[in-house]
């Protein structure tokens, strides 16, 4: 398995989901755990991944409304 790659099983439709940890990303987080929202077919998880990078929770977000901030 290459480097940063992880997996878990779908809470939603139980298939397994290979993604890669936005390791970069991960670079400019001053606060763990960090949430990294990925999308599933028509469904959401969001992951939380400590400092090591280990999956530390998820979350289920069945649908995903972005919302608007106005000043
Ligand atoms: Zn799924």
């Amino acid at each position: 398995m290459a480097e940063g790659l992880k997996w878990f099983q779908c809470p939603v439709c139980k298939e397994s989901i290979h993604w890669k940890v936005p390791t970069d990303e991960l670079k400019n987080v001053k606060r763990f755990p960090a949430p990294v929202v990925i999308r599933h077919k028509d469904h959401y998880l969001v992951c939380y991944l400590d400092s090591h990078h280990q999956l530390a929770d998820t979350e289920v977000a069945i649908s995903f409304i972005e919302g608007e901030s106005k000043e």
